[in-house]
């Protein structure tokens, strides 16, 4: 979408810090950290929210949870919280589907 930051993101239009990029996923730091590791799983695709999944999203969920097991694996992290916010009412102020990976705690 066009005016999408994360789809912005995504192509690279906009910078941001990469953890992990492949062809359907980019992964990059959140900018305003909520733990001492913060990283946001996003598919390049634009879907709004978890409430805009169809069926023919299940493949890219299933990635994006297995992408961020892969990535706090890299990251050191044994243990970990994955978040998705779900519309204006559960916190979701970008409109482009994310999952928060968050950890570090000593
Ligand atoms: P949510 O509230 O679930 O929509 O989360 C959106 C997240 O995106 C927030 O944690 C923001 O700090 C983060 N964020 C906003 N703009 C950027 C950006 N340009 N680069 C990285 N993270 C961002
Ligand atoms: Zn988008």
């Amino acid at each position: 979408m066009a005016d999408c930051l994360f789809c912005k993101i995504s192509k690279g239009e906009i910078d941001s810090a990469v953890v992990f990029e492949d062809s359907q996923i980019k992964v990059f730091k959140d900018i305003h950290p909520k733990a001492p590791i913060h990283l946001l799983i996003v598919p390049k695709i634009h879907i709004q929210s978890i409430v805009h999944l169809e069926d023919d999203h299940n493949d890219i969920i299933a990635k994006l949870i297995y992408t961020a097991k892969r990535v706090a694996e890299e990251q050191g992290l044994k243990g970990y919280k994955l978040q998705f916010n779900v519309g204006k009412e559960g916190g979701q102020e970008i409109d482009h589907l994310h999952l928060h990976l968050l950890g570090g705690w000593k």
